[in-house]
């Protein structure tokens, strides 16, 4: 998937290679660093972004020092500014303007992707234009504009490189000239898996009543929030779903979600020829994290050997669409195309921010993604402000249907 490899090392004066880490204070950017300094040798730290926890920024920058730190939020980067010894030397940016600049500046040469939702498309795709390096956890900035993502990839000759541990076991399974053409390849299909869940046993009649925090109790991984949601009402497999039909050139009648309680196969390719071929690891992100940052070469990640003994069996379920309608609605966003994929993403991310802060039944998030589906019908999408456009309006429109709604 990935284009020509022309990025590779051309701005490393030091032969390192300079990362940018957008979402550095969060889940994936942590396990980020904790892999680049595993390997001084190999990775400098050019930036460190964040929204706005401004207590953990400054901690990371002590830490790692990078030339950079950006607050998305204006008001934050002026109390980092002010709470950042001179001597540390960080410039201190702000605002999208400062997210984007890290994300293209010369002095990167690979960029970390891992801003939460759609906030992370615009710095992600100023990276893809630059030609960087990326290695791609932010799944939302891709499920929102699809063809025009990985159009601007092909045109900048970006080389992207999947985080996503599902989308990084297929990208391991692939050989990788071949891993955008499924018929070249020989792949009669993808098995995706997917963990099923913190609720993957509750009941229906259950469901309506379960707690953001019940939710955000993932039973294998260590997630941020948002994803922990989505992964409880599968529309994280959904998003994913989308995600892997983009990078791998394919159709969802290709990919079969295997719902694997263990987490412990990230997903597997079944070729013409019958052979299965998967990718097996302790779930922890600082393998994907670690294979995407030194590929083609591995290097330690830190991460345990595997104990198959103590794990003895693997199990595999279909997954159930009538308690997790997610996933078919992402499923049916894809076959509608253009904009509605942008819809189905806004609408979810206002439905999982209102569960959260307890404003949203759990079995609310569908009946919200569906309505806004219905309401904004899918339109060509030419360009990204088309895809802005309709991620307003999803939002505006789930908020407002929120609003009417009586926990
Ligand atoms: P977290 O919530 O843990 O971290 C999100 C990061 O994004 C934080 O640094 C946060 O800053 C920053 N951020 C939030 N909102 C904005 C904004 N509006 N503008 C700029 N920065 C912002 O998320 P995760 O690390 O769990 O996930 C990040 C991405 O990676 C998501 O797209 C997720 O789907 C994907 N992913 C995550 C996996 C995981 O294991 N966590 C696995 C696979 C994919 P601040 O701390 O200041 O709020």
């Amino acid at each position: 998937m990935t284009g020509p490899s022309s990025s590779a090392n051309q701005y490393a004066g030091s032969g390192r290679r300079s990362v940018a880490i957008l979402g550095a204070t969060g889940s994936i950017g942590l396990s980020t660093l904790d892999v680049i300094q595993r390997h001084p040798d190999r990775f400098e730290i050019f930036a460190l972004t964040a929204s706005s926890r401004v207590d953990e920024m400054v901690a990371l920058c002590r830490q790692h020092r990078p030339k950079v730190a950006v607050m998305a939020d204006a008001e934050a980067a002026v109390t980092l500014r002010s709470r950042l010894p001179a001597d540390l030397g960080v410039e201190v940016l702000a605002g999208r303007e400062g997210l984007v600049a890290v994300a293209q500046s010369a002095e990167a040469d690979t960029v970390m992707a891992a801003i939460v939702g759609a906030a992370g498309l615009e710095p992600t795709l100023a990276a893809v234009r630059a030609g960087k390096r990326v290695l791609l956890a932010n799944k939302e900035a891709l499920v929102m504009s699809g063809a025009l993502f990985m159009d601007a990839v092909a045109q900048s000759g970006a080389e992207l490189l999947p985080i996503d541990s599902e989308h990084n076991a297929i990208f391991q399974c692939l050989p990788p000239a071949l891993a955008r053409d499924m018929t070249g390849a020989g792949v009669r299909r993808i098995l995706l898996t997917a963990s099923g869940g913190p609720f993957r046993n509750t009941g229906l009649s259950s469901l309506a009543g379960v707690t953001p925090e019940q939710a955000c109790a993932h039973p294998n991984w260590s997630m941020g929030q948002k994803i922990s949601v989505d992964s409880a009402t599968l529309m994280n497999k959904g998003l994913e779903l989308i995600e892997a039909c983009w990078l791998f050139n394919t159709s969802p009648s290709q990919i079969e979600v295997h719902v694997h309680p263990e987490s412990i196969i990230h997903s597997m390719v079944e070729y013409v020829d019958g052979s299965v071929l998967a990718q097996l690891g302790s779930p922890d992100m600082r393998t994907p994290i670690a294979n995407g940052l030194a590929w083609p070469e591995r290097i330690d990640a830190g991460v345990a050997s595997l104990d198959l003994f103590a794990l003895g069996r693997f199990h595999f379920e279909r997954p159930d669409l009538e308690r997790f309608p997610c996933l078919r609605l992402a499923a049916e966003a894809f076959d509608q195309g253009g904009t509605s994929p942008a819809v189905l993403n806004a609408a979810n991310e206002v439905a999982v921010a209102a569960f959260l802060k307890g404003r949203l039944r759990f079995t609310d998030i569908p009946v919200i993604i569906e309505e806004a589906l219905s309401a904004l019908p899918s339109t060509s999408a030419t360009d990204f402000d088309v895809i802005f456009d309709k991620d307003r309006e999803s939002r505006a429109f789930a908020l407002e249907r929120i609003g009417r709604m009586a926990v």
